[in-house]
C-alpha cells in the first residue's frame, strides 16, 4: 500500500542576520496509512522544522531549498499558498504543545471548533456545524458537551484544552495528523490520558499520525515506527520494537540511556549525553554527532556516513556499521549494546 506521506531528501533553511541556518539537511521517510511515525530528537534537531515544512508554515525567512513532499501521491512543494490553506486543517491537521497559544481566549470553545468547519465545509448550515462540534466533543471525551460548548479556554484545564485542539484537528477527518509535542506541557497523568485518547481515535478513524517529540518514552506508548533526528539529519529509522530491542546508532543509545526506568536500581544514575547540538549555520561536514559520540573515529569528523540497512525495515547512518569499521570496541560488531 502506498504511504500517505512520502518525504524525500527534504532540505529547509532559514535566512538570519548571522547566515543561513540549515535546519533540515536531506531527510527522507514515509508515514504509512493508519500508522504512527514518531520523529524524535532534541531541540534544534530539525524535527519541528520538518513538520512545518510539510505544512509550508515556514514564515518569511524559511524556505524549502530542495526535495519532495507527497501527500497521497500529490506533490505539496509546488502548491500555491491558497492550495496549501485548503490542505491545512482539511487533509493535514496539526496540534501543538501549548493549546493556549492556538486558542482565542475571547471566543467560546464550541465556536472555535465550529470556525474550523466553517472554513473547510461551506456546505454545512449553522445548526449542522453545532451538531458536528457536539459530536466531536463527545469523540474526544469532553464531559457535558452542550454545557461546555459556550465555555471559554480559561474555564478548561490544560488536558481539556488539548482535547479541544484534537477535536478541532479531527473536524475535517484529516488524512494525516501532525502532533508536535502535544503532551509536553501536561502533567504525567493527563499526558497518559491524551496518549490513550489519540491511540483510540487513531483506531476508530484509521488515521495516520506523525508524532514529534523529544521523549522516547512517549514514542514507546504510541508509535509504530520511529525516526531519530540529529543535526538536521535522520540518524536512525526502525519499527518501534526493533529500536527498543536493539538501537543501532550511538545517538539513539544515548537517548535510551537517558530515559528513567521505574524498575532500575535507584543507585544507578541516568546518563545524560554530554555536549551540545551542532551549529546549523556551519554544520559539520562529517557526522554531526561526532563531538559528543564516545565511539567517534577520525573518519567521523571528515565524511558524512552513508545509510546502512540494519534489518529488513531499518537503517542507520553511522561509520561503525561500515563493513571496514574496526571490531574492537564497536558495539554493533560485538553483537551487543554498549551503554553510552
Ligand atoms: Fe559516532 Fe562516528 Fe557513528 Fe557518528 S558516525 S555516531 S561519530 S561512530
Amino acid at each position: 500500500m502506498e504511504p500517505i506521506l512520502q518525504v524525500r531528501d527534504l532540505r529547509t533553511s532559514f535566512l538570519t542576520s548571522n547566515g543561513e541556518v540549515q535546519a533540515v539537511r536531506g531527510v527522507s521517510f514515509d508515514v504509512e496509512k493508519g500508522k504512527t511515525l514518531g520523529i524524535v530528537g532534541e531541540s534544534g534537531s530539525g524535527k519541528s522544522v520538518t513538520s512545518l515544512s510539510i505544512l509550508k508554515l515556514l514564515g518569511s525567512t524559511g524556505r524549502i531549498t530542495s526535495g519532495s513532499i507527497r501527500l497521497g501521491g500529490e506533490e505539496l512543494t509546488r502548491k500555491s499558498r491558497r492550495e496549501m490553506r485548503a490542505i491545512r486543517g482539511g487533509r493535514i491537521a496539526m496540534i501543538f504543545q501549548d493549546p493556549m497559544t492556538s486558542l482565542n481566549p475571547l471566543i467560546p470553545m464550541g465556536d472555535q471548533v465550529g470556525e474550523m468547519l466553517w472554513a473547510h465545509r461551506k456546505d454545512m448550515t449553522k445548526a449542522q456545524r453545532r451538531e458536528k462540534v457536539l459530536e466531536l466533543f463527545r469523540t474526544v471525551r469532553i464531559p457535558e458537551p452542550e454545557k461546555r460548548f459556550k465555555s471559554y479556554p480559561h474555564e478548561f484545564s490544560g488536558g481539556m484544552r488539548q482535547r479541544v485542539m484534537i477535536a478541532m484537528a479531527l473536524a475535517c477527518r484529516p488524512e494525516l495528523l501532525i502532533a508536535d509535542e502535544p503532551t509536553t506541557a501536561l502533567d504525567v497523568s493527563i499526558q497518559d490520558q491524551i496518549l490513550k485518547l489519540m491511540r483510540a481515535l487513531q483506531k476508530e478513524m484509521d488515521m495516520s499520525i506523525m508524532f514529534i517529540t523529544h521523549d522516547l518514552g512517549v514514542v514507546a506508548e504510541l508509535c509504530d515506527r520511529v525516526a531519530v533526528m540529529y543535526g538536521g539529519l535522520l540518524m536512525e529509522e526502525a519499527d518501534i520494537v526493533d529500536i527498543f530491542e536493539r538501537p543501532m546508532h550511538p545517538y539513539t543509545m544515548g537517548l535510551m540511556a537517558s530515559i528513567p526506568d521505574m524498575h532500575q536500581d535507584k543507585r544507578k544514575k541516568l546518563q545524560p549525553i554530554p555536549g551540545s547540538p551542532p551549529d546549523m549555520i556551519h554544520p559539520p561536514k562529517g557526522c554531526p554527532f561526532a563531538p559528543r559520540c564516545p565511539y567517534a573515529m577520525r573518519i567521523c569528523a571528515e565524511e558524512l556516513p552513508p545509510y546502512v540497512a540494519t534489518g529488513e525495515r531499518r537503517r542507520s547512518m553511522c561509520w561503525l556499521l561500515d563493513p571496514e569499521a574496526p571490531a574492537q570496541g564497536n558495539p554493533f560488531k560485538q553483537g551487543k549494546e554498549a551503554a553510552v
